[in-house]
């Protein structure tokens, strides 16, 4: 491996066509040998009519892991990315996909998953929006949707499934998704996929896929126990890893409040209301009873909040989704549901209200604000017996956590 930066660090904070640029942010990757960096779009043999998909969705220039993950991906590698959160890995995916498809056939090329409905159908929209010029067929299998509607979708014929292990694998068994033709699987927030929770279900699926199936893994976080067992399924993967002292973002400030005991962060939130809406901000809590109770005391306390959670039903979740992304809505009180992935942009803060249960977590949750290259602004609430978490974070990922400044408002 060999350890390098991504190019001059003078560009930091440019922008181009209103975005922020991203493309030589100063960060820093461990690559395998040979890993070359492809710095325009047009130098990536990508087709043209998936070209013009990229450019009108609003890309200009490929972030730094895109110029250095995308080549090794279309050219059928193996491959395992990591990249700070925000920094284009799930909109690669979606190029990706589409680069390897043909679309003169009408038969599953590519399999998507995702550990959240949410996020995958989120990848399904990103996939048909940079497609659109060539025409792709783009469904997400995910669960709480109609049985019914995912089988015809898929007997229709389609390119690539976005979707979650759990209905995927149904479908599957049912011989309604055909798997014969599938080349490539992609396990998007991997470290999570294959963990506890979803790893034999991940297997599950895996155990139907052709033998000479392509395998790309791509996360924020990638614990070393999820790195080892890599090689059970992986044929000599190209890694692309970011050491974890570079892992959090030098545009995300992080600060903490002590809240001393449980019952004054209510009171510490209401404080932060006005601060919460400037622009759109999620507050994390540990379990889905203290989301309902947390949206409950807002609200009898006269505050607008949404709140979602993993035991609302899915239309109710979809509805919540919609009106947030909108920014018809501006706080949302969600659970770990909401940590990985989801990409809106106009969120600049996020609340721990709780404190997460592992680091990874961390990164993921305060990972929704600060999108490509955005400002954001991450809040911890600390109770007495909560400092020893903090530290260990801070200490973990070599990073800063002070004390939130009276005038935190004028950082978002
Ligand atoms: P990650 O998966 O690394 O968290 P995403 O792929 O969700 O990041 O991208 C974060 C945001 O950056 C999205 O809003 C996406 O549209 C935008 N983005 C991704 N790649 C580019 C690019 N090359 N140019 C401009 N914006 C980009
Ligand atoms: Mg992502």
């Amino acid at each position: 491996m060999a350890t390098e930066t991504a190019g001059p660090s003078a560009q930091r904070g440019g922008r181009q066509g209103g975005r922020p640029a991203l493309d030589d942010e100063g960060l820093v990757f461990e690559t395998s040998a040979g890993v070359e960096v492809v710095t325009t779009f047009d130098g990536m043999g990508i087709k043209d009519d998936l070209l013009r998909g990229i450019y009108a969705y609003g890309f200009e220039k490929p972030s730094a892991i895109q110029q250095r993950a995308v080549i090794p991906i279309i050219s059928g590698r193996d491959v395992i990315a990591q990249a700070q959160s925000g920094t284009g890995k799930t909109s690669m995916i979606a190029l990706t996909v589409c680069q390897i498809l043909d679309t003169t056939s009408r038969e599953v090329q590519a399999l998507v998953l995702s550990p959240t409905r949410e996020l995958a159908s989120q990848t399904e929209q990103v996939i048909r929006t940079i497609g659109d010029f060539i025409n792709v067929q783009a469904h997400s299998c995910i669960g709480g949707k109609s049985l019914g509607e995912d089988i015809r979708k898929l007997e229709y014929g389609v390119h690539v499934v976005s979707g979650t292990p759990g209905r995927v694998c149904d479908m599957i068994k049912r011989r309604a998704l055909r798997t014969r033709a599938i080349k490539l699987l992609i396990l998007d927030e991997a470290d999570e996929m294959l963990s506890r929770g979803f790893k034999d279900q991940i297997y599950d699926v895996y155990r139907y896929l052709p033998p000479d199936l392509q395998v790309v893994l791509i996360s924020a976080t990638l614990p070393h126990e999820i790195l080892e067992i890599t090689s059970k399924f992986m044929t000599d993967p190209v890694r692309i890893l970011v050491k974890r002292d570079e892992l959090t973002l030098e545009g995300i400030k992080q600060f903490f409040v002590s809240v001393e005991r449980e019952e004054w962060k209510f009171d510490t939130l209401c404080d932060l209301y006005d601060t919460l809406t400037i622009t759109q901000a999620v507050i994390f809590c540990n379990t889905k009873r203290k989301v309902d109770w947390l949206t409950e005391k807002m609200r009898s306390n006269n505050f607008t909040v949404s709140s979602m959670h993993g035991d609302m039903p899915q239309k109710e979740r979809d509805a919540i989704m919609a009106e947030f992304r909108s920014g018809h809505t501006r706080v949302l009180i969600t659970t770990d549901v909401w940590a990985r992935g989801i990409d809106v942009q106009q969120v600049s803060l996020v609340i721990n209200y709780d404190l997460p249960n592992n680091r990874e977590l961390y990164i993921h949750r305060i990972g929704r604000s600060g999108r490509f290259g955005r400002k954001g602004v991450a809040i911890n609430f600390v109770r007495k017996d909560d400092i020893r978490i903090l530290r260990d974070i801070e200490q973990y990922y070599s990073t800063q956590i002070d004390e939130m400044p009276m005038n935190v408002a004028d950082l978002i």
